[in-house]
């Protein structure tokens, strides 16, 4: 691509962000302190007065939780960083009550875990509570359930999370406002647009941890890349730009921009893809590779090797003899039956299937 080409790429790509209608903006804990909810409350109103629906994702409890319980710094103890949260969640929710009243906002607070999500039917319901309140006017406010929530069943961070809401709600943009300008080079200087993660950008991601926050660049770029498969727009921007939203909202040259892929994966493939976490393997011979990349369910014939304990309908990678992860999908027979059936035919010739193609996401480059 010339430069020329990548320029009208990039300003195509802007322009289109102005017939974004549902928007998911995620705050990170460093950024909300002093009086920056009242900056997002001004910045929600003027969203909404152009008829576009707003869901936040916000940090901060912990950050705000273990100042409360009077700890000299964030805790590293689960318990602690647990109890830390639900001293912090009240607090947080306040502020953003304080800030989204005086413009007539109803903020509306919805604590989800990664095991919630990790239910199909949790996920629907959540999925239909969320509708109810943008139906209804209300700001619906995300965190993470900290205070339930332990390390095997944590989304990871809020970047995480908020890139398994866009499938929920529909966003077509989801901003991730941060302590950092965008994605930054390596002489530094700030990269504006991002076509492909995997080609241009992963080697940049540095990672900037601080002692508030918890994600970093890479897990980003992460939150960046599932979200354009769910079909939205990514911005990473500065949180404390003044009117940051607005500007992004009008193709400001601001941030880093990651356009949504053209051909976005259902609500369902992402969520087997993404949001699921895969109880184990089924390694695959070069036959039954060559056919899920093609998108074909997969036969027990063409298996040679079970990993991992999982039940019938829980998540399985498939991986190539080489051990590369080339899709996701549910599983219909439980490990040991798996193992039982594996490069097996049944007596009259029929090769049981293992992953039905329905059940599959071939897994776009990473
Ligand atoms: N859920 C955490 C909190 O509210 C923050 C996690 C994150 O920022 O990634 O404090």
């Amino acid at each position: 691509m010339t430069d020329t080409e990548r320029d009208h790429e990039h300003s195509t790509a802007r322009a289109r962000l102005s017939k974004c209608r549902r928007l998911i903006i995620k705050i990170g804990s460093k950024s909300l302190t002093g009086d920056a909810w009242d900056h997002f409350a001004a910045e929600v109103r003027a969203m909404r007065d152009a008829r576009r629906e707003v869901v936040i994702v916000s940090s901060g409890a912990i950050a705000l939780g273990f100042q409360r319980l009077a700890l000299r710094a964030r805790p590293k103890d689960i318990a602690w960083l647990q109890a830390s949260a639900a001293a912090g969640q009240s607090s947080l929710m306040r502020k953003w009550e304080d800030a989204l009243s005086p413009h007539g906002l109803v903020a509306a607070q919805v604590l989800l875990t990664h095991a919630d999500l990790a239910d199909r039917t949790r996920t629907n319901n959540a999925q239909r509570a969320l509708s109810a309140l943008l139906e209804a006017g209300a700001v619906p406010i995300i965190n993470e359930n900290d205070a339930v929530a332990v390390e095997e069943i944590k989304f990871g961070d809020n970047d995480q999370l908020a890139s398994m809401v866009v499938p929920l709600v529909g966003a077509d943009l989801l901003m991730l406002l941060s302590d950092v300008e965008g994605l930054l080079d390596d002489r530094g200087r700030r990269v504006p647009f991002v076509k492909s993660i995997a080609r241009e950008a992963r080697h940049f991601a540095g990672g900037s941890k601080s002692g508030v926050g918890t994600g970093g660049m890479t897990s980003k770029l992460e939150a960046a890349h599932r979200a354009t498969l769910a079909g939205a727009n990514v911005v990473i921007a500065h949180a404390r730009t003044q009117g940051i939203v607005g500007q992004v909202l009008a193709g400001d040259d601001t941030g880093t921009i990651f356009p949504a892929v053209h051909q976005r994966l259902s609500a369902r493939k992402h969520w087997i893809a993404f949001t699921l976490r895969p109880r184990g393997a089924l390694v695959l011979d070069r036959g039954a590779t060559e056919a899920v990349a093609k998108n074909r369910s997969v036969l027990a014939v063409g298996v040679v090797g079970v990993r991992g304990s999982f039940q019938v309908g829980d998540s399985v990678s498939l991986v190539t003899a080489e051990n590369v992860e080339i899709a996701r999908g549910l599983v219909r027979l439980s490990a040991v039956d798996a193992a039982r059936a594996c490069g097996r035919r049944t007596e009259d010739g029929r090769s049981e299937e293992l992953v039905s193609r329905d059940d599959l996401v071939v897994l776009p480059e990473e």
